[in-house]
């Protein structure tokens, strides 16, 4: 096995675990944010923290050289306010790992970032759509692979999300995996059982094609979105989802279009939210630019300084997309 899929395979292990906690979390009846207030815009649940030491814990015990580029830090579970979410995290920890585990070693997992120089390194959000999260609805843990900033892996829990896209009524929960060059693959959940390799949709006609993008309409001017439906009379409609569900979504051919138009000016995308994501939907024959068409550029550590929103496609329709995004902007 490549060190890759090594990888892949831990990430898978620890995102099954993590989801476990993250179901528990959701389904207790009040469901709140921590220190939202000094955490800013973003909202950071218990089950955040938790989700990201059990990632972290499996990949410093294996792999403890790897760079590690991850949202949370434990910096607010440690202050003195905090003393009953640390508490919380921990427990959570420790019951899904059935082990006892210390306050310590809980936030040292949390804020294990392996040898920064190392060109192989992780990007990962231990809950994408923590929004989504809170109102019960789509979320994914996400583990992306980049060596040398080139997306070369991922692992995209989505404990919400319908196992067959056909059956938006039936059981939930699926775990997306790539490694590049070997395509692209959906794993139940509770790991019992096998992969299933996904493609995207070859759908050209224009009446048939569906547009992801985000529930939160801050998250990506949603009149791009309207203006690209119109002009090239896409008929499927806008689907909203939160977290990076929706490049699996894609990537099983349950949607042709992902587009994340930069949501303002001085916003640039971080980079965990999108590497899992991106390497998964081109194994599945997917591509992915910006929405000026050019080159992801993920080499510049936590954000995409060089891009301007992004953009992942079924291939067959990227390049009219590029162009009618070009167009709209023109006569703006
Ligand atoms: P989504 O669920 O697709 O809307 O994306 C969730 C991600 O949006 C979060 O993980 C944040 O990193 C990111 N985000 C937060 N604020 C913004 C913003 N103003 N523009 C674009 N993305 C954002
Ligand atoms: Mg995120």
């Amino acid at each position: 096995m490549n060190e890759v899929r090594a990888l892949v395979e831990t990430a898978i292990e620890a995102a099954a675990l993590a989801s476990q906690v993250c179901r528990s979390v959701q389904q207790r009846t009040v469901l709140k944010g921590v220190d939202q207030a000094k955490t800013g815009d973003e909202p950071v649940t218990i089950a955040d923290y938790a989700s990201q030491a059990l990632i972290l814990r499996a990949i410093a015990a294996r792999f403890p050289r790897v760079a590690i580029l991850s949202e949370e830090a434990s910096s607010h579970l440690r202050d003195q306010q905090s003393a009953e979410s640390l508490e919380e995290v921990r427990a959570l920890v420790a019951d899904v790992l059935g082990e006892r585990v210390g306050h310590e070693t809980l936030c040292d997992w949390i804020d294990h970032q392996g040898d920064r120089s190392n060109p192989l390194c992780l990007a990962i959000d231990p809950i994408d759509g923590t929004k989504g999260f809170l109102r019960r609805e789509q979320y994914a843990i996400a583990v992306g692979v980049l060596d040398r900033g080139e997306p070369v892996g991922g692992v995209l829990a989505c404990p919400n999300l319908p196992v067959d896209g056909e059956r938006p009524d039936g059981p939930r929960g699926a775990i997306f995996h790539a490694v590049k060059g070997e395509g692209a693959f959906q794993r139940p959940l509770d790991l019992k059982g096998g992969d299933r390799r996904i493609r995207v949709a070859p759908t050209t006609d224009p009446a048939k094609v569906r547009v992801l993008c985000s529930v939160e309409s801050s998250h990506g001017d949603p009149r791009v979105i309207t203006d690209l439906i119109a002009e090239l009379r896409f008929g499927g409609g806008p689907v909203r989802i939160d977290s990076q569900v929706k490049y699996a979504v894609l990537a099983r051919g349950g949607a042709e279009v992902y587009l994340r138009p930069r949501s303002k000016p001085s916003w640039r995308d971080n980079v965990w939210d999108h590497a899992a994501g991106v390497a998964i939907a081109r194994e599945a024959g997917g591509r992915a630019t910006d929405q000026d068409g050019a080159r992801l550029d993920f080499s510049c550590a936590q954000r995409l300084e060089n891009n301007r929103g992004v953009l992942t496609t079924n291939s067959a329709l990227h390049d009219s997309i590029v162009d009618a995004l070009r167009r709209i902007e023109s006569r703006a």
